[in-house]
C-alpha cells in the first residue's frame, strides 16, 4: 500500500529501529513504548487489521504471534509477556495495517484499559 506507514517502514522508506526480518514479518521498536519491551510484529503483507483478515491470512497472523514468542524469548521476558491486536478505532488502532504488540518488562495489570 503505497501510502500506509507501516508499509513504509516495511520498506525502508521510514526509518525505525528495527529488531527482526524474515521473509514473512517485520520487527520494530514502538515509536512510544509502554513497557521495557514494546515491539510491533507486522506481517509485510498489508492488511489493515483482524477484522479485515480473511482465511488465506491465517498463515501469516499465525507467524506475527511465533514472532513475537522468539523475540520474548530472546529478551528473555518469558515470566511474562503479553501480545496485543488493537482491532478498529475504540480499541486505539491507530495504524490501519495489522500489528502484534508485545509488551513485557514489567508486570501487567489486567483487564488492560
Ligand atoms: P495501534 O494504536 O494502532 O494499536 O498501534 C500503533 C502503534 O504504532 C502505537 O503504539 C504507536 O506508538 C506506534 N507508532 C506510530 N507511528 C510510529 C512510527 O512512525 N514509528 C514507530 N516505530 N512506531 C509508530
Ligand atoms: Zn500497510
Amino acid at each position: 500500500m503505497d501510502n500506509c506507514l507501516f508499509c513504509k517502514i516495511v520498506r525502508g522508506e521510514i526509518p525505525s529501529k528495527k529488531v527482526y526480518e524474515d521473509e514473512h514479518t517485520f520487527v520494530f521498536e514502538d515509536i512510544d513504548p509502554k513497557a521495557p519491551t514494546h515491539v510491533l510484529i507486522v506481517p509485510k503483507k498489508h492488511i489493515e487489521g483482524l477484522n479485515k483478515a480473511t482465511s488465506e491470512d491465517a498463515e501469516i497472523i499465525g507467524r506475527c504471534h511465533l514472532t513475537a514468542a522468539k523475540i520474548a524469548r530472546e529478551r528473555q521476558i518469558e515470566d511474562g509477556y503479553r501480545t496485543v491486536l488493537n482491532v478498529g478505532p475504540k480499541s486505539g488502532q491507530s495504524v490501519f495495517h495489522l500489528h502484534v504488540h508485545l509488551l513485557g518488562g514489567r508486570d501487567l495489570r489486567w483487564p488492560p484499559g
